[in-house]
């Protein structure tokens, strides 16, 4: 199929990208020429395993990349629309979906066959039906249903894992306002065979995106509520309890010869400093913002926000358990992306986290794999020490704090034990043995 690609972030770049190496013929558009010029250059805009190879490999042969809007539309059957879609503080921010939308209406104006139109995008229910939908029609002066269809494809890659995760998805979910529309939307899902397949309406489409986030976050808050309170009453360890819990066999399958299937919902059941991202949490804030124009409040989420919140502190609790004035004292920060194989800074803990430090004068250095410069960009290099190297951040430092669950960071012990005197050291997601470093704090504990 021609498929244009309408925003070229990390969930447009990624289809686009896995769309072409499935066979299809991609246009993706952005109105950002130097992200254009780049992924023209066979080189992403962004770290994330995996892509800079597929993109490589199907640049120039099937894919594309353009600021030409109109001329994307026309030269394609299928639109998706993967713009980004922030909260705004009060609600979730359509600005650039709704632009996103009016200009494709207006190069469907001069278009004489049916055209689909995907919102990939994640947007609150309703949007595509009441929001969407009619910019396009009055844009266009053409009439959904009939001149072109519309529909919902929510997409749930991880940052980190999006390449596998696209190519390799464990749904997928097809809205759409008419028969029409959901076909066609199937035909571009036709090389990803095995996969479960929903057929819905938009509205639906777009609530089973926001449920499965919002469940996501809602089980990383309970488990630090609870880790919270296994260090208040003190010999008792959430990561001890979890396993009971995970050990549960509604939570893991037992299998006839004994084994223990264990699913990766579990690790969303593990303490630690707190989620960030682009998704959870602005996607729970956006669902609760919904639901209270809806009159239907959520205070079960509003928990998880503030839960959420609060969950770096914990580790500035402990820094203060050791030394009740930071100022001056030298801490390693590891890890500064919300998670780990991306340098994706949007709400990461480590931001919050690293302000505070710094109103209390505490002197910073830290490392990230890949993330160091978007760091920089966000919290200012004046100062903050960027070092180059697990070694250099480790060295000369009073305490040390883990916030990303990177793999490298599995062998700070070793490089610990040559210390004298040892650092204190704080795991902020539980990441290392308790009993492997001398100083150990860890959230939960
Ligand atoms: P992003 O901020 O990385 O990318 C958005 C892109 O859209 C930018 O390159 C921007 O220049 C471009 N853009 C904005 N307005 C445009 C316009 N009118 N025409 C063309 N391009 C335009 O966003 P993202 O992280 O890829 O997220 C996109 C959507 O997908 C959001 O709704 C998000 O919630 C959802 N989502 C994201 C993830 C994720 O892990 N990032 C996962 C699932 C769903």
């Amino acid at each position: 199929m021609q498929v244009s690609i309408i925003g070229t972030g990390y969930v447009g770049l990624v289809s686009g990208v896995c769309f072409a190496e499935k066979g299809h013929q991609v246009l993706c558009v952005d109105i950002d020429p130097t992200k254009v010029e780049k992924i023209n250059q066979g080189i992403s805009p962004f770290y994330e395993p995996g892509l800079d190879e597929l993109l490589e490999r199907n640049i120039h042969t099937r894919l594309k990349a353009t600021t030409e809007f109109r001329q994307a539309i026309l030269e394609t059957d299928v639109s998706l629309i993967a713009v980004g879609t922030p909260f705004d503080g009060r609600e979730v921010d359509l600005t650039y979906v709704k632009q996103a939308a009016k200009q494709v209406g207006e190069a469907l104006k001069d278009k004489s066959t049916y055209h689909l139109v995907i919102v990939k995008s994640t947007v609150v229910p309703g949007t595509t039906d009441q929001v969407v939908l009619p910019i396009l029609e009055a844009a266009s002066g053409k009439k959904a249903g009939v001149d072109f269809g519309v529909g919902m494809n929510p997409e749930f890659l991880t940052e980190g894992e999006a390449v596998s995760d696209f190519m390799y998805p464990d749904r997928i979910v097809l809205g759409g306002i008419d028969d029409q529309s959901i076909d066609l939307l199937g035909e571009l899902y036709s090389g990803f065979e095995g996969v479960d397949r929903l057929r819905t309406n938009n509205s639906t489409a777009e609530m089973i995106k926001y449920t499965s986030n919002s469940l996501l976050a809602l089980l990383i808050s309970f488990s630090n509520e609870v880790g919270n309170l296994c260090a208040a009453i003190g010999n008792t360890d959430i990561v001890d309890v979890m396993q009971g819990v995970h050990n549960s066999r509604y939570l893991t399958t037992i299998l006839p010869d004994g084994e223990r299937i264990v699913p990766p919902i579990t690790s969303f059941l593990a303490a630690g400093c707190g989620f960030g991202g682009s998704c959870l949490p602005k996607d729970v804030k956006a669902l609760i913002a919904h639901g209270e124009k809806h009159n239907s409040p959520m205070p079960l989420l509003d928990a998880v926000i503030r839960v959420n919140q609060a969950q770096p502190q914990q580790v500035i609790d402990r820094l203060h358990k050791h030394f009740p004035s930071l100022q001056g004292i030298r801490i390693a920060i590891l890890g500064l992306s919300f998670r780990p194989n991306t340098n994706d800074m949007r709400e990461s803990p480590a931001i919050p986290l690293i302000k505070d430090l710094l109103a209390q004068k505490a002197v910073l250095k830290a490392y990230d794999p890949v993330a160091n410069r978007e760091a920089a960009h966000i919290l200012g290099s004046d100062r903050i020490d960027f070092c180059d190297s697990l070694a250099q951040v480790l060295e000369n430092v009073d305490a040390v704090v883990l916030i990303t669950r990177w793999d490298e960071f599995r062998s700070v012990p070793q490089l610990l034990s040559q210390s004298d005197p040892q650092p204190l050291f704080i795991d902020g997601r539980r990441l290392l043995d308790k009993h492997s470093i001398d100083r150990y704090e860890g959230i939960g504990l």
